[in-house]
């Protein structure tokens, strides 16, 4: 048993230093010797995750090689266990790093010197940091972490002014924001577009002669945008919809003035939160539920939508809903063990694109009256529950 833990110790620490080698090869901004440098270090911190004979092996075409195909090459294998890691492609048909790596390299990380030097994030893995800003919203009372629920999902990015208006007494006590200026991933020609749904800063990604913006998040949906040829003048240039919620968009100055929620508070905190008022906006009125949002006696990490389907006459339903925007059912299924099990059944909340993921999750909680489901099923099985045609 011990034997396989500390396996899966070093298959997160060779997933880490794979994870962090593509941010490396796939940031145009990096000079040569300096990405020279981050792949030397994260190639001996993938050794020293590997056996020393198999290590022996892996030289630095290989390591370059591997990260573009399937992962499995690269990673030591957990006898006796299966993951989704073998299949993983860390980049996209481009050739461009996959938008989602930085959250899974955080959820998986093993901190190491090595790699700290070059990321100043890489020490803090993604279940502390969120456990951090759910410690921040615990010491709230129940009204301000209403609030501060809704604050993340309506004003999580935007010029400075208008945010500490908006988050108000909350402004001081929130310490989670960092200027856009800083974040060179989002920026073309200096200007950043919040996305239409989660109103945080979307991705710039060029490839050849186009230039592709959309938000990570809500790619999926349908949110992404390519720059209109020839747009070049005063202004921000201008964006063009390529997807079917891509909905007009203008660039704001990519300056100091500008700031926005970290990145692990964006996915860990404002995701999750417009998943549950997706959800609540979706079913409250139907005929005989009933949705309470934040039920303020509760621990903050615990559930925050408690939906109940009264049909006369027949037994009443309860669904206690905790939704998740991890990259990784992986470490999302090890974050969750590692917590008491619920004394109550509780529902696991994932986003649509992760339909294919929850049958993975489900076995991996097996034995804890948890169900996993995504918004849309959800969906469904509250309208049949209150018999709804759906
Ligand atoms: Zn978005």
């Amino acid at each position: 048993m011990k034997e396989r833990a500390d396996a899966r110790v070093w298959r997160d620490q060779a997933l880490t230093a794979c994870c962090m080698a593509a941010a490396a090869e796939g940031d145009p901004l990096l000079s040569t010797a300096r990405r020279a440098a981050l792949l030397m270090d994260c190639l001996a911190v993938l050794r020293a995750a590997h056996a020393p004979e198999r290590a022996a092996q892996i030289g630095m075409g290989e390591f370059r090689h591997g990260l573009r195909g399937p992962l499995g090459a690269l990673l030591p294998p957990v006898p006796g266990t299966a993951d989704r890691f073998d299949a993983l492609h860390l980049f996209d048909k481009h050739g461009l790093v996959r938008d989602a790596v930085q959250d899974l390299c955080r959820e998986h990380l093993v901190p190491h010197v090595a790699l700290e030097r070059h990321w100043p994030w890489a020490r803090v893995r993604a279940e502390q940091e969120e456990r951090r800003l759910y410690e921040i919203l615990r010491r709230l009372s129940p009204e301000e972490y209403r609030r501060a629920r809704a604050l993340l999902a309506e004003h999580p990015a935007g010029p400075v002014r208008q945010l500490s208006r908006a988050w108000d007494q909350l402004w001081m006590r929130f310490d989670f924001f960092e200027a856009v200026s800083d974040w060179p991933w989002c920026q073309l020609d200096g200007w950043w577009y919040p996305c239409p749904i989660c109103h945080w800063p979307m991705r710039v990604a060029q490839h050849a002669a186009t230039t592709d913006v959309r938000c990570e998040a809500h790619a999926a949906r349908g949110v992404h945008y390519r720059r209109t040829p020839g747009s070049a003048g005063a202004g921000p240039p201008e964006l063009v919809g390529t997807g079917k919620k891509a909905t007009p968009v203008r660039g704001l100055p990519a300056s100091t003035e500008h700031l926005a929620l970290t990145r692990p508070v964006w996915r860990y905190g404002a995701l999750p939160t417009l998943l549950e008022v997706d959800l609540r906006d979706q079913v409250q009125d139907l005929p005989h539920v009933t949705v309470e949002m934040y039920p303020g006696e509760l621990r903050p990490d615990e559930y925050d939508l408690h939906i109940t389907v009264a049909v006369p006459g027949r037994r009443t339903q309860h669904f206690r809903v905790d939704a998740k925007a991890w990259e990784s059912v992986d470490a999302l299924a090890d974050a969750l063990l590692e917590r008491q099990p619920p004394p109550y059944p509780l529902t696991i909340l994932l986003p649509d694109h992760q339909d294919h993921e929850r049958h993975y999750l489900a076995a991996r909680l097996r034995g804890r009256r948890i169900t996993v489901t995504t918004l849309t099923r959800l969906v469904k099985r509250i309208k049949t529950a209150c018999g709804v045609p759906r």
